[in-house]
C-alpha cells in the first residue's frame, strides 16, 4: 500500500523525481564529442559522437559573428556517429559550433580557427555583339532557371549514406588541372562568381568515372555546364561532373564509385576539352583536391 501511494506520487511529480529520468537528461548525459576541424575555409569538417539518439533530429549550427549555418541531421547511431559539414569559402577565422537536440538545447559546442581561403583571380574579354540583345534576353532567363534547377538539386538532403570512406579521382591517365577551385573570375571587368570547382583538362573521350556511389539526381544538357551529371552520395553530399561529351547515367539510377558515367568533352561554355568537377556539402562548394584526402568516415 505503501509502495502504490509512493508510485503515484513519483508518478504524479515525475521533474523531483530522479527515479524517472527524462530521456533528454540520460542521453545528454551520455553524450561526447570530438571535433575533426577542418584546416582552411572550402573544406569539410566532422563531429564525431556517441551517445547521439536515433529517435532525434539534430543541428549543428555554425555562426560566425552575424553569419550562421545549420546542418540537418537524423537517425544517428546512438553507439558511435558523426556529422558532415562543410565551411564555406568566404568564411575564416574563429568559428563557433554548437549541436543542438530537439528542443533546441545546446547539448555540446566549442570553436576553431581556419585560415583564408586562397584563390587566384581570372580576367576574361569576351566581345559583345550589339545584334543578339533580343536573343540574349532570353537565353539570361534559361540560364537562370537552370541556375535555380542546380541549386534546389544540390540542396535536397537523402538521409541515407550511399558514399564510401574516401572519393576516387574522376580521371585516369593523361590530365592536368587546368584552373583550380576559388579562382575569381572577372568577364570584361565585371565580377561573374568563384569558381565552384576544379576544371581537369583531359583528352576528348577520356572515362569519367563516379567519385563516390551515390543516386543520379540530375543528368542533362545544360546552357553554361553542358552536358552535366549530378550524383546524390547521400546526406546533402554531391559531386557534379559538367561539360562531358557524352552521358551514359540516367535520372534516378543507381552508380557505384568508379563506374563509368560519361566521357570528357567540351559541351557548353567551355573553351577545349575539361572536366569540370565539383563537390558540394548541402550545397556549399568545397575543394575537390582537399576532398579527395579526406575520410569521410571516423
Ligand atoms: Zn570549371
Amino acid at each position: 500500500m505503501l509502495f502504490k501511494s509512493l508510485l503515484t506520487f513519483i508518478l504524479a511529480f515525475p521533474f523531483i523525481s530522479p527515479a524517472f529520468p527524462q530521456s533528454s537528461l540520460k542521453f545528454s548525459d551520455r553524450l561526447s564529442c570530438q571535433l575533426e576541424a577542418p584546416k582552411s575555409s572550402a573544406q569539410l569538417g566532422k563531429l564525431i559522437c556517441r551517445g547521439l539518439n536515433p529517435h532525434w533530429e539534430y543541428t549543428l549550427l555554425l555562426s560566425q559573428g552575424k553569419k550562421h549555418l545549420r546542418f540537418f541531421y537524423k537517425n544517428l547511431n546512438p553507439k558511435l556517429d558523426y556529422l558532415l559539414f562543410a565551411v564555406p569559402y568566404y568564411w575564416h577565422g574563429k568559428i563557433n559550433y554548437a549541436l543542438k537536440g530537439e528542443n533546441n538545447s545546446t547539448l555540446w559546442e566549442g570553436s576553431f580557427y581556419i585560415k583564408p581561403f586562397k584563390g587566384g583571380v581570372s580576367k576574361i574579354e569576351i566581345k559583345k555583339n550589339p545584334n543578339n540583345d533580343g536573343k540574349k534576353n532570353n537565353l539570361r532567363k534559361e540560364i537562370s532557371i537552370q541556375y535555380s534547377l542546380i541549386r534546389r538539386t544540390l540542396r535536397k538532403i537523402t538521409f541515407q549514406r550511399f558514399y564510401e570512406n574516401r572519393a576516387i579521382f574522376p580521371l585516369e591517365g593523361k590530365f592536368r588541372i587546368s584552373s583550380p577551385f576559388g579562382v575569381k573570375r572577372y568577364v570584361n571587368g565585371r565580377f561573374v562568381g568563384f569558381h565552384k570547382g576544379v576544371d581537369i583538362a583531359a583528352p576528348y573521350g577520356t572515362p569519367v568515372r563516379a567519385s563516390l556511389s551515390g543516386k543520379i539526381v540530375l543528368a542533362r544538357k545544360l546552357i553554361l555546364t553542358g552536358n552535366t551529371v549530378i550524383i546524390d552520395h547521400g546526406e546533402g553530399l554531391m559531386t557534379l561532373y559538367a561539360h562531358l561529351s557524352k552521358i551514359f547515367v540516367k535520372k534516378g539510377e543507381f552508380v557505384r564509385q568508379g563506374q563509368i558515367i560519361g566521357k570528357v568533352g567540351s559541351t557548353g561554355r567551355s573553351t577545349g576539352p575539361h572536366l569540370h568537377f565539383g563537390v558540394y556539402l548541402r550545397d556549399i562548394a568545397v575543394d575537390p583536391l582537399q576532398f579527395f584526402k579526406f575520410e569521410l568516415k571516423p
